[in-house]
């Protein structure tokens, strides 16, 4: 803790998205461009079969901040991201409510070893630490190391998804789940969860996301 204070008072952490050495996580330039990327309303209408809620837009300073985290080790990220996720569920009144379990996306564990963290669960965790919510971290497995979305078809994208995850800890029949992940794109990866969590009748209430790309584009 002392030093953590020392730290920051000598202003030596660099930030993670640009390098200027700032007191916060992110700078303020930063914050700054992040926020212009930010929802007026978290809940979008029209995605997918479950209510779907972002925190922003993927694209510009969100998608190179996302990259920041995922592909140049910077785990703090995504807790810092599941906060402001959190803060702006909170703030929106049409959230479902009730007992509700928060299961991140898994990543194959080939892709884990790799990575040395999963984006979603880090975002999970800083999401249920400001909601309260029960995380379970386990909840899903994913057991099938499936292709670069980016490069396939829809056909091919959804045969590529089929089996791809099964049920793992934490969670009982009858539980209601909202699912977390960090990018939103066609809804494939979170359909085909939540046909295995149905399978065990667990209902899926929602899924959170750190970014959705806008409408009728297909980024990676
Ligand atoms: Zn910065």
């Amino acid at each position: 803790m002392f030093w953590r204070s020392l730290r920051t008072l000598l202003f030596v952490n660099p930030c993670p998205c640009c390098g200027r050495r700032s007191p916060a996580l992110i700078c303020g330039h930063c914050q700054r461009q992040l926020q212009t990327c930010q929802l007026k309303s978290s809940l979008l209408n029209g995605r997918g079969l479950f209510p779907l809620f972002a925190w922003g837009s993927y694209g510009g300073p969100l998608k190179r901040a996302i990259a920041h985290l995922k592909y140049d080790q910077h785990p703090e990220l995504g807790v810092l991201f599941g906060q402001w996720l959190a803060e702006s569920w909170l703030a929106n009144p049409t959230r479902p409510t009730g007992a509700i379990t928060v299961v991140p996306i898994p990543l194959h564990p080939e892709k884990l070893k790799q990575r040395g963290f999963n984006q979603a669960e880090l975002i999970a965790r800083g999401f249920c630490r400001i909601t309260g919510l029960p995380l379970a971290p386990q909840g899903l497995i994913r057991q099938k190391n499936t292709l670069a979305m980016f490069q396939l078809s829809l056909a091919d994208r959804q045969r590529n998804a089929m089996n791809a995850f099964r049920l793992g800890s934490g969670l009982k029949r009858h539980h209601h789940v909202l699912l977390c992940d960090d990018i939103y794109t066609t809804g494939t990866t979170v359909q085909t969860a939540a046909q295995t969590l149905q399978s065990h009748n667990i209902s899926v209430c929602g899924v959170i996301v750190v970014a959705a790309t806008p409408q009728g584009t297909h980024h990676a």
